[in-house]
């Protein structure tokens, strides 16, 4: 995709306890606030039926609110058809017009809006160019593989000048290395355009890839709102936690133990002797339950055994995945499983008795009862 001569409209998108409940009482989003800056790349990811299609569709006025409050650039937009609120949408199912060919269907919107022709033309071929789809003008869309149907989908939408681009799971139809492709693109887009887009999807690697900021939801709240390596290296819930980064951070339920001015993770079956730096806010936890977490990376591998405050676990190895650049261990102690990702020329084997090196500082504690982050 090459460089654009296109001029967006600057907008600000914001909601404001934004809420939707359908019939039958389904309270697909419970009170949505979002600051969304010119320019800035947001991604809604969580799991199925949390909300984020339902949030994505109500800002392009698909789907109505029941109370709160849109804006696109300073219009209140709440009771503004689709049409008149200056975004433009691009679907998973692409969503093109079967027996239009592919210029016509970049051109219908603009045809729609009694554009003279020249400009049409212009604008169209600028966008085909960006997307590299100047040779695929005159096919129509079933004679098209599905990145190519996708990069028609994003060029209709480019060619409206959009004072936001909204995505719905777009490249979920698409095969893993496509994915991949199109992933790249879109960012390149994005910085080449330099205008609003909120993208939904439910992949975690997309969000973590491509978001300025990401909104993490579950069952129609926000669970945090971060730059991809804040939301990694602190997760506000164990939901953030789990849900951003693969493999998955590891979860163990215990609790705080020690006395004289010492505190440590009591597991059942081993202990952790915890650092300093964690005193502060893990003494009113003493005696309580509480769970820790710790990243695959911070468990087992050389960079953790090397940390300072570092401490073993004795452990058995259940299964070897050796991925190419690095190898994930599957590791049992008598009441707890890890993941742990080790370098790849670490050589263990399944059954092997290892000893787990914890970096202690890279721990993350969750109050057990709220399962919000503590430290
Ligand atoms: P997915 O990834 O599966 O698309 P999602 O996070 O986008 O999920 P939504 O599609 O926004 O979730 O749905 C949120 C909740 O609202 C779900 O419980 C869903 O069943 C419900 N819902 C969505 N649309 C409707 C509707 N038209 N009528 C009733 N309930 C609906």
């Amino acid at each position: 995709m090459g460089a654009a001569h296109y001029v967006f409209p600057m907008a600000k998108v914001i909601l404001e306890n934004v809420r939707k409940v359908f019939p039958g009482d389904v309270e697909a989003v419970k009170d949505f606030s979002l600051d969304i800056e010119t320019g800035e790349f947001i991604v809604l990811v969580g799991p199925s039926g949390c909300g984020k299609s339902t949030t994505l569709r109500m800002i392009a006025g698909l789907e109505e609110i029941s109370s709160g409050k849109i804006s696109i650039g300073d219009r209140v937009v709440n009771d503004l058809p689709p049409k008149d609120r200056d975004i433009a949408m691009v679907f998973q199912n692409y969503a093109l017009y079967p027996h239009m060919s592919v210029f016509d269907n970049m051109a219908f919107s603009l045809k729609m809006r009694k554009m003279p022709k020249a400009d049409i033309q212009k604008r169209v071929n600028e966008a085909a160019e960006m997307l590299d789809i100047e040779e695929l003008l005159k096919r129509r869309p079933k004679e098209l593989s599905g990145g190519q149907r996708q990069r028609v989908a994003v060029g209709r939408a480019i060619v409206r000048q959009p004072a936001a681009f909204l995505f719905d799971e777009p490249l979920s139809n698409l095969d893993a290395k496509l994915r991949v492709q199109m992933r790249v693109e879109i960012s390149r887009l994005h910085h080449n355009l330099d205008t609003t887009m909120i993208y939904v999807t439910h992949d975690q690697v997309e969000a973590m890839t491509m978001g300025d900021r990401i909104v993490v939801m579950k069952d129609g709240i926000i669970e945090q709102v971060a730059p991809p390596e804040e939301l990694y290296d602190n997760p506000a819930t164990k939901f953030v936690a789990s849900f951003i980064g693969t493999p998955p951070m590891n979860f163990i339920d215990g609790k705080i133990t020690g006395e004289n001015g010492t505190l440590n993770f009591d597991e059942g079956t081993f202990s952790l002797p915890l650092p300093e730096m964690f005193m502060s806010e893990l003494e009113p936890y003493r005696n309580k339950r509480i769970t820790f977490g710790i990243r695959p990376e911070d468990i087992g591998s050389e960079r953790a055994a090397l940390e300072k405050n570092a401490v073993q676990i004795r452990s058995t190895v259940d299964v070897v995945e050796p991925m190419g650049s690095e190898t994930i261990l599957y590791v049992r102690t008598d009441n707890n499983s890890f993941i742990s990702r080790v370098d790849p020329h670490k050589t263990c084997k399944a059954g092997d008795c290892i000893e787990l090196a914890v970096n202690l500082p890279k721990a993350h504690f969750f109050d057990a009862d709220t399962d919000k982050l503590i430290v």
